[in-house]
């Protein structure tokens, strides 16, 4: 199985539920959902023209359109360069590609993993991988929500900027099975303070988590 990747680069985890872990990101190329607020647009397309060599991606956070073809191999003896034994396999939407054989040579290797996905594809992955789904209701690529998603979650990321989210999310969790132990985290918008004030009255009001996007705050990737 080879993944086309944008980036892989180590800093610490900035949202959810895992906020502080020291993480290695690999950023796969690819997504067609479309959200208009997306801060990762360059990885929407994946280019045939735009294919590099994989030592032009390694730690390469320019928002660069390239992208290199990677094998779980190739993957994980880049990752065994870092310090850093969490692994967070984000995108671009990451479960366009089946990531079972990835999740699992990492999880032999002795690495965690997670995912972070819009729930809008099946999520294919070792067991253990920690699956945090950040649903994107009604975008423009018209995908919607998979119920198998949400139930796979261990962590509900949603984003909030308006009491239509709040509703949104409610919906979506009304479809879940109980059957899983599961973290909700509402992610307000922009760092907009409107957004911000609701989420803290909602989480305070179902004992749900904020998750701030940390990163920002610090200015780090
Ligand atoms: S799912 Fe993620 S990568 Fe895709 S458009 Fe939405 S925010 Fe961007």
């Amino acid at each position: 199985m080879k993944y086309p990747v944008n980036e892989i680069f180590e800093t610490i985890q900035g949202e959810g539920s895992m906020t502080g872990i020291p993480s290695i990101f690999i950023r796969l190329q690819g997504c067609p959902v479309g959200c208009s607020w997306c801060d990762t647009k360059h990885t929407w397309e994946v280019k045939p023209e735009l294919q590099v060599d994989v030592s032009q991606i390694i730690s390469v956070s320019n928002e660069s359109e390239n992208w290199a073809q990677m094998t779980s191999q190739d993957l994980l003896a880049q990752v065994l360069k870092y310090q850093a034994r969490h692994i967070v396999i984000t995108g671009g939407e990451p479960c366009l590609y089946d990531l079972t054989e990835l999740t699992q040579v990492l999880h032999d290797a002795g690495c965690t993993t997670q995912i972070e996905t819009s729930g809008t594809f099946e999520v294919k992955t070792h067991a253990d991988t920690y699956v945090t789904v950040s649903p994107k209701v009604n975008m423009k690529g018209g995908y919607q929500i998979l119920t198998s998603a949400l139930n796979r979650a261990d962590e509900i990321k949603h984003p909030v900027a308006t009491e239509q989210h709040i509703d949104d999310l409610n919906a979506l969790l009304a479809k879940r099975e109980e059957n899983r132990k599961i973290s909700i985290c509402l992610q307000p918008i922009s760092q907009k303070k409107r957004a911000t004030e609701l989420a803290i009255q909602t989480c305070i009001k179902n004992n749900w988590r904020l998750s701030v996007q940390m990163h920002k705050y610090l200015a780090i990737d």
